[in-house]
C-alpha cells in the first residue's frame, strides 16, 4: 500500500501504537513522534501523516492530551476497534474459506477495506465459527487483546537464556510478514534466546539457530515462560 490511505488505515495504525506491548504509553510522547511513527508504519511522508492527524482531530477521532500528544478519543477508539476486528475476521475468511496463506491474508484483507457492511462481517464471523484470533495471532475481541497485551512483550526485549512462545506477528510490513512464515516463526512456535545484543538476537527454534535483526525481533510478540 503506497498512497491513498484511508481514515480507517490511520486509526488502525494509531490503535496499534496506542496499545503497545511492553512499550511506551502515548502520554510520555509528543505528537510529532506519533506522526513520525505513523508515517513510518504506513510508508507515507511525515507531512502526509501530520495532515491526516489534523483531519482526524477535526473529525473528533483524535484529541490532544495534556502534553499535546495525539490520543484516540472515545469515538476514535471505538472506530479503530471496529476496524481491527473487521480486518481480523476478514483475514480468517481469506485463509479458512478462500485458501489464502496467512502471509497473503493481511494484504488481501487490506485490499477489501470497507467492502463488507458491519452486518456482513457479523455473519461471516458466525459462519467461521467465531474464530478467536486472526491468522497472525491478534485476538478478534479487542478487550481481550488489550488485557492480553500485559502478558506479552516484543521478542527484542528478551535476554539471553529466555524461553518463550510466539503469540502474535506484526503484520503491517508485508515483506517482514512473509519472512516470518518462510522462517517458521509463526504463532505457537516455541523459541529460546541464545544470544541477545542490543535488540539483535540469536534464536534457537527446534534446535536450529537463527539470527534476527532488531526489526525482525521487535515484530514478534511473545509470552515468556
Ligand atoms: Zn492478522
Amino acid at each position: 500500500m503506497a498512497a491513498g490511505h484511508s481514515v480507517d488505515d490511520y486509526l488502525e495504525t494509531i490503535y496499534f501504537l496506542a496499545f503497545p506491548i511492553g512499550e511506551y504509553r502515548p502520554d510520555t510522547k509528543g505528537s510529532p513522534t506519533l506522526a513520525v511513527r505513523v508515517a513510518d508504519m504506513l510508508g507515507v511522508s511525515r507531512a502526509s501523516a501530520g495532515e491526516m492527524l489534523k483531519r482526524l482531530e477535526a473529525e473528533g477521532l483524535v484529541e490532544r492530551g495534556e502534553h499535546k500528544e495525539a490520543i484516540l478519543t472515545e469515538q476514535g477508539r471505538a472506530q479503530a476497534e471496529r476496524v481491527v476486528r473487521r480486518h481480523r475476521i476478514i483475514e480468517r475468511l481469506l485463509t479458512d474459506f478462500m485458501g489464502y496463506t496467512p502471509a497473503e491474508a493481511h494484504e488481501q484483507a487490506d485490499l477489501l477495506g470497507n467492502t463488507f457492511t458491519d452486518d456482513m462481517v457479523e455473519r461471516i464471523e458466525a459462519q467461521l465459527g467465531k474464530p478467536d484470533r486472526c491468522p497472525h495471532g491478534w485476538p478478534v475481541d479487542t478487550d481481550f487483546e488489550q488485557a492480553e497485551n500485559r502478558e506479552l512483550q516484543p521478542l527484542s526485549d528478551l535476554s539471553a537464556g529466555s524461553e518463550a512462545e510466539i503469540v502474535r506477528l506484526a503484520e503491517h510490513d508485508g515483506d517482514l510478514l512473509h519472512w516470518y512464515y518462510d522462517e517458521g516463526l509463526v504463532p505457537g512456535t516455541r523459541i529460546e534466546v541464545r544470544e541477545a545484543d542490543g535488540g539483535e538476537l540469536t534464536l534457537s527454534v527446534d534446535g536450529d539457530e537463527r539470527p534476527l535483526d532488531e526489526k525482525q525481533a521487535a515484530g514478534l510478540f511473545v509470552r515468556a515462560s
